[in-house]
């Protein structure tokens, strides 16, 4: 394939492109507040930048990305764009359904933004139930870099911090202000909300993501100071190795047999 982006093909490259591979990814971002250094839409920048090194690297399609998502959290912050969860669950089965109507079966959707999780599991639902006959993954950006953690020094790892600082360094760097990044720790007034990467994973409850503005002024939670493009470079690696792999395994499943 000479180009991999669906919104840059004509009817006929797609039609082409389909009797090269059936499968699909599809980012979604989101439009959301990222500390006084980064732009709003990093989660849809950051997760687009690997979708397409992965997308080029496997020789598969990669649909317009979803640029926003579910940011009710940071409503507090100027600029920042919700979707309610219903609205995302129903856009993802609306791309989801228009690119099987072509002959896509393999679908890949690409989340960059831990709010949009439990909307894109339950799409993913929905969709196993509307279309037989083809198989849907979620690939969870969060999950996808764990193999470039050894990089990142500060023990909080959460938001608009050392991690995502460092992969937009690498994405885009004329949009990060670098000079207006700080280093802060979150709190949490109730003691529900613990912000340190060793203890996430192994939280006894969920309650939910915390409003941002209970918890830090700047937006930032964690150390932005410390960011490189070099940990970027890492991490944006890690991600679309993770990623090439799932694509790769996608590709040899028979799916006369995924649902037998
Ligand atoms: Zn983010």
């Amino acid at each position: 394939m000479e180009n991999v982006r669906l919104e840059e093909m004509t009817w006929e490259d797609c039609k082409a492109a389909l009797e090269e591979t059936d499968l699909v990814i599809v980012p979604i971002g989101a439009v959301e507040q990222h500390g006084p250094h980064l732009p709003l839409g990093t989660d849809a920048m950051n997760i687009k930048y690997s979708a397409l090194k992965a997308a080029e690297r496997c020789n598969v399609v990669i649909a317009p990305a979803i640029n926003v998502g579910v940011s009710q959290n940071h409503m507090d912050f100027p600029g920042t764009i919700t979707l309610r969860p219903e609205t995302l669950i129903d856009l993802i089965i609306d791309y989801c359904e228009s690119l099987s109507a072509h002959g896509f079966r393999r679908f890949i959707l690409l989340n960059g933004h831990g709010g949009n999780n439990a909307a894109v599991e339950l799409a993913l639902i929905k969709l196993r139930h509307r279309l037989p006959g083809h198989i849907f993954g979620h690939a969870y950006g969060g999950r996808l870099k764990k193999g470039a953690d050894y990089c990142l020094e500060d023990e909080i790892r959460y938001h608009a911090d050392e991690g995502e600082t460092s992969r937009m360094l690498m994405t885009a760097p004329h949009l990060v202000r670098m000079e207006r990044a700080v280093k802060e720790t979150p709190r949490s007034g109730s003691g529900l909300y613990v912000f340190q990467a060793s203890e996430l994973s192994n939280q006894p409850a969920f309650f939910g993501l915390p409003r941002t503005k209970s918890c830090t002024k700047s937006g930032v939670f964690g150390n932005a100071l410390i960011a490189t493009p070099e940990k970027g470079k890492t991490i944006h690696a890690a991600i679309v190795d993770a990623l090439c792999e799932v694509i790769e395994k996608l590709k040899r499943i028979d799916i006369e047999v995924f649902d037998e």
